[in-house]
């Protein structure tokens, strides 16, 4: 499979599994339960042979998807969930008990950081550090120290940990490090290369990329040894070690907790994916032609692209991230610019939270996002009062830059 390229595998790696009826299209199975002529084929899938036996644990269509996103990340295994949260909160909620501690980068996604909270209220303790200096990271490992978590580009800062640093120091201290690969996706880079054990997809962003479906996704890189991680129940410590940490996920994110992806949105995020690479490229280019004009307008106080020269992780996100800096920017406009004023004369870019749309997307993020955690904590992520975030699409590049140029006024 490997010696196909990356979309390739993505448009053909489901057909491997078999096709039904030649249909190139997984079809959308609707069906919530599945029937068996044998009772010992019934038993054999309760007992944990791969199949379908009641839809909140997947159907032919998840299972599709799921193969497309192991074969992006080049990992062993995927769980789909119905959005990225309930991957996250699946995540976190199976594989950490009371009295363990997170490490976490302080500059995750908001929603994130608010299921952070959760967790902290159910007895786990999270330390959230600079995860762009491995020696914050390594500074805060406690004995009960299970996972480190950090998403491979920080929304809306686009700070860029040293997420091939933190992955060698896992690896070195036997932790699980899970890599929210949203922003990047895989095409940009696999958090198998960056050392991760678990890799989180939101599919609603640009894997899906048209914004008219949900999901979210854990794939296994196979790099993480299950057999030390002491919160696997028993009844999961059976059969080869490489699987059990995902089938933990599974079955207590999907069985227990029930946050399913429906078969209708991972049809649509599935043929969505066929355009990743071709859409994310554009975006990309959009995006630093942008970035590149911002930056040089005299109404625009400061942007924050990892693509600039001036972004303080910029020579590490052009050795991670293959020369592509992602879609999404951070723009402070001059102080006589009227926020509202400026946002509401836009014409092509929408005003709409979302990232990862074929759309350009524009946000204020402070009013919004942001709202609810406070000045003090955001002074601390370093969200300023007039922040935008601007989340490109692939329009033509030319009308990004006339709109904001013409809404600048
Ligand atoms: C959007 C997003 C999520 C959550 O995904 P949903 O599918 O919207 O639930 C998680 N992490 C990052 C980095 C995101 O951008």
């Amino acid at each position: 499979m490997s010696t196909f390229g990356f979309t390739t595998n993505i448009l053909h790696s489901d057909r491997r599994l078999g096709t039904e009826s030649g249909a190139v299209h997984k079809p959308m199975h609707p069906s919530a339960q599945y029937a068996f002529g044998q009772a010992e084929e019934l038993v054999a899938v309760f007992q944990g042979r791969p199949g379908f036996s009641y839809a909140r644990q997947g159907t032919p269509t998840t299972a599709a998807l799921e193969a497309k996103i192991t074969q992006m990340e080049q990992g062993t295994g995927t769980v789909s969930f119905a959005t990225g949260m309930a991957a996250l909160a699946a995540v976190f909620m199976t594989l950490l008990k009371q009295g363990d501690h997170v490490i976490s980068s302080q500059y995750i996604f908001g929603n994130t950081n608010s299921l952070l909270g959760t967790l902290q209220n159910m007895g786990v303790a999270v330390t959230l550090v600079d995860a762009t200096d491995l020696e914050q990271v390594k500074k805060a490992r406690r004995p009960e120290t299970r996972m480190v978590f950090v998403e491979s580009l920080a929304n809306p800062g686009t700070f860029v940990a040293d997420l091939e640093g933190i992955g060698k120091w896992c690896a070195d201290e036997g932790l699980l490090y899970v890599l929210d690969n949203t922003l990047t996706t895989p095409y940009l880079c696999t958090g198998k290369a960056m050392g991760a054990g678990l890799v989180v997809n939101s599919l609603s962003k640009h894997i899906g990329g048209h914004a008219n479906a949900l999901g979210g996704a854990v794939t296994d890189t196979g790099l993480f040894d299950w057999s030390t991680y002491p919160n696997i129940a028993d009844a999961y410590r059976s059969g080869k070690s490489g699987g059990w940490g995902l089938t933990q996920v599974k079955k207590k994110g999907l069985r227990d907790m029930g946050g399913t992806l429906s078969s209708d949105a991972a049809h649509r995020i599935a043929v969505g994916a066929e355009t990743l690479a071709l859409r994310m490229q554009r975006a990309c280019d959009n995006a630093m032609a942008l970035a590149t004009a911002l930056s040089n307008h005299a109404k625009v106080s400061r942007v924050t692209y990892p693509g600039l020269a001036a972004h303080p992780q910029h020579e590490r996100a052009t050795r991670l991230f293959g020369g592509r800096y992602g879609a999404l920017m951070a723009v402070e406009l001059d102080d006589s610019i009227d926020l509202f004023g400026f946002l509401n004369r836009l014409r092509v870019l929408v005003l709409a939270t979302h990232v990862g749309d074929n759309r350009s997307l524009v946000l204020p993020v402070a009013h919004t996002i942001y709202y609810e955690m406070g000045p003090v904590l955001r002074a601390q992520m370093g969200i300023a009062d007039n922040q935008l975030r601007i989340s490109v699409g692939v329009e033509d590049i030319d009308d990004l830059i006339a709109d904001f140029t013409q809404a600048l006024g």
